[in-house]
């Protein structure tokens, strides 16, 4: 009889690799920490470059591993040791208190990447100023309907807020903030089209297929104002509104905007306890605490370790399309050693 097959993280990237798996009529145990399924795009309005809306297309994946007798699903659980080698794993699991262990031929890491909170950055007023909150955040007032309430408003997107920055964030680009900022610009314009949408860059990285063409979208047929420049304060001016300061590195002259809403886009950052599960696993991880792929460019769902393979978002900032692609990916590779 094969081993089971063992995901780990149950976001999108971990979705499909399970769903891979089980379709090539193996036995997988998809451990999730958290009581549901999804990760961070339990978190998302709407999905770019499309516009869809993102729980039916998540409800869709989840289907594919919940009522599935190939997938085994333990919430609420960690793997808190991992013995053996490749196509002979032993590995502990905390289920809810419970410790059980498993024979595994193959694991799949998918555990995903955190939000940062820019609480190092006082100098935007998160946390102290009302009418500045995170993508995140705003994606759950898209949600919610309450952008609705900047009527006649005008709201700021600032760009790279704790990526790029060599002093107090991470030096990488977070990749998709680019595109998700213009997704969220388009999306106020669409539900409140009397709003205004500045969004404020230092460069447009948006490198994936119809990404070009739809921060263009934004600009020509959403009318979203492009302002190039780093955001260097956001002054509370009373009355609901604040003040946005930046230089226009177009011109060189400083820009000041009054806003009612400002939206930072904050860095992705690997998971908080990312080193921790790579002790546990025995694999290597980057610098910053992303994976470590065996060689990034011709093995890039292999980890430093044989058998212990690599998907989504734990590896580096990713879009759910190159997520969902390596967890099919990794289960390919996982195929071998069940
Ligand atoms: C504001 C914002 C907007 C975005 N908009 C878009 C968009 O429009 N289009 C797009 O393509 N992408 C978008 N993204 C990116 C998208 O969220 C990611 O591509 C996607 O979530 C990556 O999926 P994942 O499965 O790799 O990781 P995650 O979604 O992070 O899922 C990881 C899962 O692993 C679990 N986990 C973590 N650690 C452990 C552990 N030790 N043991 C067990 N389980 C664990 C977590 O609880 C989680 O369920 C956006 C991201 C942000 C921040
Ligand atoms: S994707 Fe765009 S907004 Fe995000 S860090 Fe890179 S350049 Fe900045």
């Amino acid at each position: 009889m094969s081993k089971k097959a063992l995901v780990i993280g149950g976001g999108v990237a971990g979705i499909n690799a399970a769903a891979e798996l089980a379709t090539n009529d193996k036995s997988v145990i998809l451990v999730e920490k958290t009581g549901k399924l999804g990760g961070n795009v339990n978190d998302m309005a709407a999905t770019f470059p499309e516009l869809d809306n993102a729980q039916p297309l998540l409800d869709d994946q989840k289907a594919k591993v919940e009522d599935n007798d190939n997938v085994e699903i333990k919430f609420n659980s960690e793997v808190t040791s991992v013995s053996g080698k490749a196509g002979d794993f032993k590995v502990e699991i905390n289920e809810n208190g419970d410790k059980v262990t498993e024979e595994i031929g193959a694991v799949v890491v998918a555990s995903g990447f955190n939000y940062m909170e820019p609480n190092d950055y006082s100098e935007y007023g998160y946390k102290r100023l009302d009418n500045v909150v995170t993508s995140q955040e705003y994606e759950k007032m898209v949600m919610n309907g309450d952008i609705k309430k900047y009527d006649g408003g005008n709201v700021a997107f600032v760009h790279c807020v704790g990526s790029r920055d060599q002093v107090k964030g991470y030096r990488y680009c977070s990749k998709i903030c680019c595109t998700y900022s213009a997704k969220h610009a388009i999306l106020l314009k669409e539900k409140v089209p009397s709003a205004n949408a500045f969004v404020f860059y230092i460069d447009i990285r948006a490198l994936g297929k119809g990404y070009e063409e739809f921060i263009r979208d934004a600009i020509e047929e959403y009318s979203v104002r492009y302002i190039r420049g780093r955001v260097s304060k956001v002054i509370n001016q009373g009355n609901n509104k604040v003040l946005v300061k930046a230089e226009n590195s177009l011109i060189g002259d400083p820009v000041e905007l009054e806003a009612d809403l400002v939206v930072l886009a904050s860095a992705m950052e690997p998971q908080k306890n990312s080193e921790e599960l790579a002790n546990v696993l025995g694999i290597e991880t980057d610098e910053y605490g992303f994976y470590k792929e065996a060689q990034s460019n011709m093995e890039p769902v292999k980890s430093s370790k044989e058998g212990i393979l690599l998907a989504g978002s734990c590896t580096a900032p990713l879009e759910i399309r190159e997520s969902v692609a390596m967890g099919k990916a990794a289960a390919s590779e996982g195929l071998s050693y069940l």
